[in-house]
């Protein structure tokens, strides 16, 4: 611990992001970078805590509490306010293949956790983990590791999400020949054509590791399906000595209600997509909300991610629906440190929304029961209810639409943000692996075998719609047993 009285001399500060106004004319990145001093002090925070809750990553009451891949927080807190900064990195990578990923796109279960939240706003750990990546990058330590011998074996790694490419770095290192196939046009996953540009800038930051991945050895196939018109499952396992499927869980959650079928209606990830696509490719087409009213069904992340672009493309008026109630703005008494805060977050869309239109986007406890069209084909209004949320007789809490409320409210574009349900079956089947009760691929958390020998599943396939940070952890634990299951036994961690 570099400084013992730090926490009490020194207040929490995170960089100021762009103003929002400015930032939406643009897609770069909206986190501004702090200066070295800076950091130290915020380093200087960190207590060092005998039992660092920070990095425990383990589940209390379902949600993540602490770091899911156990990152060594309090070490490299300390290293970096004693300006020891290529240690602090060497730290970081040992739990961390992506710390440039996560720095800039984990919700930070570590800093719900911090023991110094308990009492005063916590360390910040997640600002700190990105300085020193890109410090690492900046200085050239960042460069590709060749292993220095190879093993003979051919692990064939199907989507590269962020458990493929966490998967692949870790069995290239134990020195096996890999290659990732992906279906679409860049690799990535989600890191690619999920969350926007402005969150993790394509060329800048995933595309210069996917780089490194390279020159390390590991090759990638990109516009190459596995099971459709890429490479059939056989010649995949006649191919390759193992396979670890990492494929995401990519069936969005649909709302078949009347006026369904109505141009102008589209789940989030087609808009997502295609955005991101006419920004890295010239004259690709997207789905514009220029000029548009836009409703987004859900309020989660994605939909997020929607309120931002839509702004970005210049749309009359954003609204985001949620049919659960508004968290608290602290944390309620079921919700005690360290588990993780259910507590209102305004995210950066909102605050954009809000910046641009005078209010926060998101509209609570309501839901969609019917699109209207405008009589050639397309959405004009999207049809409101208020629901109130009670328990039925089985003890499951249900919403029941409140009479009197029912609104018109005026779409052109509608987004549908509402989840997503397991991975696409075909591949699975394809594969003769076996699901759970919720269409996931069954293999067990921590082995991670699948129940075809030689084929591991890791990331959303298995775990069901997640976050980044879980998809490194699962990967690293697939390349782990991959590992064991080619060699007899494992050095990955
Ligand atoms: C819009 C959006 C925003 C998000 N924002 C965040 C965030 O800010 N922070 C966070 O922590 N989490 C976020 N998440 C969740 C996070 O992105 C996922 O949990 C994570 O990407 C899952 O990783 P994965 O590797 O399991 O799967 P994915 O990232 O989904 O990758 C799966 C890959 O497999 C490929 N694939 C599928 N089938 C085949 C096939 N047959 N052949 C070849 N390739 C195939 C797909 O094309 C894809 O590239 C977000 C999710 C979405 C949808
Ligand atoms: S819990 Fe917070 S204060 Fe304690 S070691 Fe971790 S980062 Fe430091």
């Amino acid at each position: 611990m570099g400084k013992p009285t730090g926490f009490m001399e020194y207040t929490r500060e995170v960089p100021a992001d762009r103003a929002p106004l400015e930032r939406v004319k643009d897609w770069d990145e909206f986190h501004l970078h702090m200066v070295d001093d800076d950091l130290r002090t915020q380093g200087a925070r960190c207590m060092d805590c005998g039992i660092p809750f920070c990095h425990s990553g383990v589940l209390i009451s379902g949600m993540a509490s602490g770091c899911p891949i156990n990152n060594l927080i309090p070490e490299w807190n300390d290293l970096v306010y004693r300006n020891l900064w290529r240690q602090a990195l060497d730290r970081l990578l040992k739990t961390n293949n992506f710390p440039e990923f996560t720095g800039r796109v984990c919700p930070a279960p570590c800093e719900g956790s911090c023991t110094l939240s308990s009492f005063d706003p916590a360390v910040t750990i997640k600002n700190i983990e990105v300085s020193i990546i890109e410090r690492g990058f900046d200085e050239g330590w960042v460069a590709a590791a060749v292993p220095a011998q190879r093993t003979g074996k051919k692990v064939a790694v199907v989507g590269s999400g962020p458990a493929g490419l966490s998967a692949a770095a870790q069995l290239n290192k134990a020195g096996h020949l890999v290659t990732v196939f992906e279906r679409a046009d860049l690799p990535g996953g989600l890191l690619m054509y999920g969350i926007p540009n402005m969150k993790l800038d394509k060329r800048k930051v995933l595309l210069r590791r996917i780089k490194l991945m390279e020159e390390e050895g590991i090759t990638f196939q990109c516009n190459c399906e596995v099971g459709g018109s890429g490479i059939s499952v056989a010649q995949l396992r006649s191919d390759f000595d193992a396979v670890v499927v990492t494929v995401g869980a990519t069936k969005p959650r649909d709302l078949p209600i009347e006026g369904r079928s109505l141009a102008g209606i589209h789940y989030a990830m087609e808009f997502l997509t295609a955005n991101t696509k006419a920004l890295l490719h010239e004259g690709s087409d997207y789905i514009t909300a220029a000029g548009k009213d836009v409703i987004i069904i859900g309020g989660g992340d994605t939909g997020t991610d929607c309120v931002g672009t839509s702004l970005r493309h210049g749309c009359a008026s954003v609204t985001q629906l949620e049919i659960m109630p508004r968290s608290p703005e602290g944390r309620s008494d079921d919700n005690p440190w360290p588990e993780w805060p259910k507590v209102n977050k305004v995210d950066y869309g909102q605050e954009e929304a809000a910046a641009r239109f005078g209010a926060d986007p998101r509209v609570y406890v309501t839901t969609a029961t019917s699109f209207e069209g405008d009589g050639a084909g397309n959405v004009a209004a999207v049809h409101t209810v208020e629901v109130a949320w009670s328990k039925n007789d089985n003890g499951a809490y249900v919403p029941t639409p409140i009479p009197g409320t029912a609104q018109r409210r005026p779409a052109q574009l509608v987004l549908l943000a509402m989840g997503f349900l397991g991975p696409e079956q075909p591949l699975v089947e394809a594969f003769g692996i076996e699901t759970d009760a919720r269409s996931n691929i069954k293999a067990d958390f921590g082995t991670y075998s699948t129940t075809v020998p030689g084929v591991f599943a890791a990331g959303d396939c298995r775990r069901g719609q997640s976050l980044v940070v879980w998809a490194f952890n699962e990967g690293r634990g697939a390349a782990r047993e991959c590992d064991r299951y080619l060699m007899g036994n494992s050095e990955l961690p």
